[in-house]
């Protein structure tokens, strides 16, 4: 099982033990570490990037308890360092964050928050119509998003041995195993892009703006 620290540091590099080093059939190799600050994609978010000793992350992904990194050279037993790109991460982090602020929002109208995909380029949250389900309009619900991230609220994380929950302030907490802004302004300006909906669902697309 490899522990993953990204659970709750942001801390984007550390030293661990590399457990295991083998070739995969496409040239790369499969890393397994002791512990990792690398995010596997999963969970509407991509992986992370960056480095394992000289070897470049190219993928990372979960294999039951354990995360595999798919590196292009191979690494030595033992210990090494690790290191996170932060441009990758911090806009992941971003996105992600803006899923959970877009879907408070939605729920406020009565539409049900069921699946979050938060890749650059193509992020969106899904929602289901529930009885009291009304329309909502870009506008709208865009500048009910700004307010609410001006509040600026501190992310809480709540761990206990069966799960782990992300909150903003006094926002509900959802269950979550993604990477996240430490406060709401961190998100940067968010762009509603288009509202889908069809019959009982509806999709907020997304992007969030460049940071000055
Ligand atoms: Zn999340």
């Amino acid at each position: 099982m490899t522990e993953r620290l990204y659970f709750n540091t942001d801390q984007l590099n550390t030293s661990t033990s590399v457990i295991s080093c083998s070739p995969s059939d496409n040239g790369q190799f499969a890393v397994v570490l002791q512990a990792t600050l690398f995010h596997p994609q999963g969970g509407g978010q991509p992986a992370d990037v960056g480095m394992i000793g000289p070897a470049n992350v190219l993928h990372v992904q979960q294999d039951g308890e354990m995360v595999v990194h798919m590196t292009d050279q191979a690494v030595a037993a033992g210990e090494i360092f690790i290191e996170v790109s932060a441009g990758p991460r911090q806009l992941h982090a971003r996105l992600h964050s803006a899923g959970h602020l877009l879907g408070y929002c939605g729920e406020q109208y009565g539409w049900k928050a069921v699946k979050g995909h938060h890749w650059p380029g193509e992020a969106r949250v899904v929602f289901e119509a529930t009885a009291t389900a009304q329309a909502i309009d870009i506008e709208t619900i865009a500048a009910q998003a700004h307010t609410l991230l001006l509040r600026n609220l501190p992310r809480k994380i709540i761990q206990d041995e069966h799960q782990r929950m992300i909150s903003f302030g006094d926002l509900p907490a959802t269950c979550c195993g993604g990477t996240h802004v430490a406060s709401l302004v961190q998100i940067g300006k968010i762009k509603i892009v288009k509202i889908k909906q069809k019959k009982e669902l509806l999709s907020i697309h997304y992007t969030v703006e460049e940071l000055p």
